[in-house]
């Protein structure tokens, strides 16, 4: 399995949409809990870290990528 690294102010795509109907997200905060900010309708939310692992579907570095 895969491990995703989530950084503050990084953007990702989840799996499943938001109500609204986006799936990009903003990384407001990263804890046990990760607070993301959906970019269509500026809602947040907070998550089981793990849980929002799980539904990444990739991440959307605008900064460098490591390999
Ligand atoms: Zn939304």
């Amino acid at each position: 399995m895969q491990i995703i690294p989530l950084r503050q102010n990084d953007r990702i795509q989840l799996k499943k949409p938001h109500p609204c109907g986006g799936n990009i997200f903003l990384i407001l905060r990263v804890g046990s809990d990760v607070r993301i900010k959906c970019e269509t309708c500026g809602r947040d939310m907070t998550l089981d870290r793990l849980k929002l692992e799980k539904s990444i579907r990739r991440t959307l570095n605008s900064s460098s990528i490591d390999t």
